[in-house]
């Protein structure tokens, strides 16, 4: 049934099948079984129903990752109601706009984000994430009936490139979504996974939805620190983790006598996903934690394109890999055609979980039901994928089309480089002229020269980038995406070193 591949209908079932066995361990708060979850998220659902949740009231989740947000989700699901995941980046009028433009009924909201809500509008309620557990506790018992039409998550994009918008994806058709992911990464049932990417992206949700019907424990933190999150791998025996690439960087940038404090022999996956994968970090991370690496590469809009496994990845320590079983990719050229390998064009995606548009109408292009990434890329003569970037980060620079992530990758195998971001300004004798940004380790010595030399000899004449701005830190979205317009403002350009929240 339709019921049955959603989220609620997943852990109505493991409630059913293993009562017993745990379903969440939030580190700094409850431990349930999935009968204690499914019977608590009954109850809540009961409670949200009163306050007007259900198929016509739509609540909204302003939270970090933590127990209460997968009740609250199980709780609408429940219920046929559709729960809209805000960022928790957002600031106080997008979040107010977001509650009025998706006409959310109640929002339920960590505490520490309660004064963003102060201007809600009257018809609009909010719960606070600490209160749930008192109000679930003191809820009676009541009977809940699977929904006709299943609740949707709406997930809001991030930004990175404008801004936020809502992206409802669809329901997903039976086990399709963990069978094209299991087909390229072995999670096993009753995994011990931790979702360190933040479960209001499509990319942490994907891994609660596969994780679901394989009956995985969920181990959740409420923000990432690298530390924290070694120490509940060593304590909690984790064997999968779902990352975005920074958090890779952080904890290789911990010291090796903290790192090695914590016995992580237990990881057996480690997945990321979100921006590109720097071939240096794979190489780097593989040699601190194993051959457990899993680069994937998709997006809200056309959910798993490609994903590249530790062998993929040996081989290629920057490719995007295969895609996975029910997915079909292609490189397009301007003019729709599939693009000899080697060739970059435009990366398009086909599957059973395209998503439905964006809530405001808009959609995005779709080709012989292939839908356009808004990416660039190649397809190499093996058939894997490698991603040049968004289309939107291309620079034109003297007549050549130069992408940034090439300067990238090669600024990161400098020895005291920490973070990179490439990018393209203005400039009156070429058109654009490109531009890096670098944190670097202090210690390490380097200036605007030994940079740019250390390039000279590893990339292209035309992807050299004129000026080299060292900065104390990059804007980056809260899945860790650098925010390459903010850094086009005034201020970054001029070379300020200011550190940025
Ligand atoms: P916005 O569209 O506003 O940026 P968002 O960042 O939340 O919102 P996502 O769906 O998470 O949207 O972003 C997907 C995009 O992230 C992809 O289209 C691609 O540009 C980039 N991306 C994700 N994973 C990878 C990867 N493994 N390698 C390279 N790029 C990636």
């Amino acid at each position: 049934s339709k019921w049955g591949a959603t989220l609620a209908g997943g852990y109505t079932a493991a409630a059913a099948s293993a009562p017993k066995e745990l379903a969440v361990i939030d580190d700094e708060g409850p431990r349930w079984t999935f009968a204690e979850l499914s019977h608590r998220a009954d109850r809540l659902a009961g409670v949200l129903r009163t306050m007007g949740a259900g198929p016509d009231g739509k609540v909204a989740v302003l939270a970090r990752n933590s127990g209460e947000l997968v009740l609250t989700l199980l709780a609408c699901g429940k219920l046929g109601a559709d729960a809209v995941l805000f960022n928790t980046g957002l600031a106080e009028p997008q979040v107010l706009e977001g509650v009025e433009r998706h006409g959310v009924r109640i929002v339920v909201a960590d505490p520490e984000f309660t004064p963003l809500l102060t201007g809600l509008p009257s018809a609009t309620a909010w719960l606070d994430t600490d209160r749930l557990g008192p109000l679930v506790d003191r809820a009676p018992d009541v009977r809940i009936d699977p929904p006709e039409v299943p609740g949707r998550l709406v997930v809001l994009t991030s930004g990175t490139t404008g801004e936020p918008k809502g992206a409802r994806r669809p329901t997903p058709k039976g086990l399709s979504a963990a069978v094209a992911l299991l087909s390229r990464i072995p999670l096993h049932a009753r995994d011990r996974m931790l979702i360190a990417a933040p479960l209001f992206h499509t990319w942490g949700l994907s891994a609660l939805q596969v994780g679901t019907p394989l009956r995985t424990t969920l181990v959740l933190q409420r923000r990432f620190d690298a530390e924290e999150c070694l120490r509940a791998v060593a304590r909690h025996r984790v064997n999968t983790m779902f990352v975005v690439p920074l958090m890779l960087q952080r904890m290789l940038a911990l010291p090796a006598d903290v790192r090695e404090k914590y016995d992580t022999s237990s990881l057996r996956v480690v997945v990321s996903s979100g921006s590109a994968l720097p071939g240096a970090l794979v190489e780097n991370f593989t040699e601190a934690f194993g051959d457990v690496l899993y680069n994937f590469y998709g997006s809200t809009e056309v959910s798993a394109a490609a994903v590249a496994t530790p062998e993929d990845l040996r081989c290629a320590p920057t490719t995007a890999g295969y895609p996975p079983l029910g997915s079909r990719l292609a490189v397009l050229g301007p003019s729709g055609e599939p693009l000899p390998p080697g060739e970059v064009g435009w990366i398009h995606v086909g599957n059973d979980l395209l998503f439905d548009g964006y809530t405001d109408g808009s959609s995005r292009a779709v080709r012989h039901n292939l839908m356009d990434t808004g990416d660039r890329g190649y397809l190499d003569a093996d058939g894997r994928l490698f991603v040049s970037g968004r289309a939107d980060d291309m620079i034109i620079s003297g007549g050549e089309n130069v992408f940034p992530r090439p300067t990238e990758e090669a600024l990161a195998t400098l020895p005291g480089v920490l973070e990179t971001a490439v990018l393209g300004v203005p400039d009156a004798e070429f058109g654009q002229r490109l531009v890096a940004y670098v944190v670097a380790d202090p210690r390490a010595g380097l200036t605007e020269d030994s940079v740019r030399e250390y390039l000279r000899h590893r990339v292209a004449r035309f992807a050299l980038p004129r000026d080299v701005v060292f900065a104390a830190a990059l804007p980056r979205t809260q899945t860790g995406k650098v925010l390459k317009r903010l850094l086009l403002e005034e201020g970054w350009l001029t070379g300020e070193r200011r550190a940025h929240a």
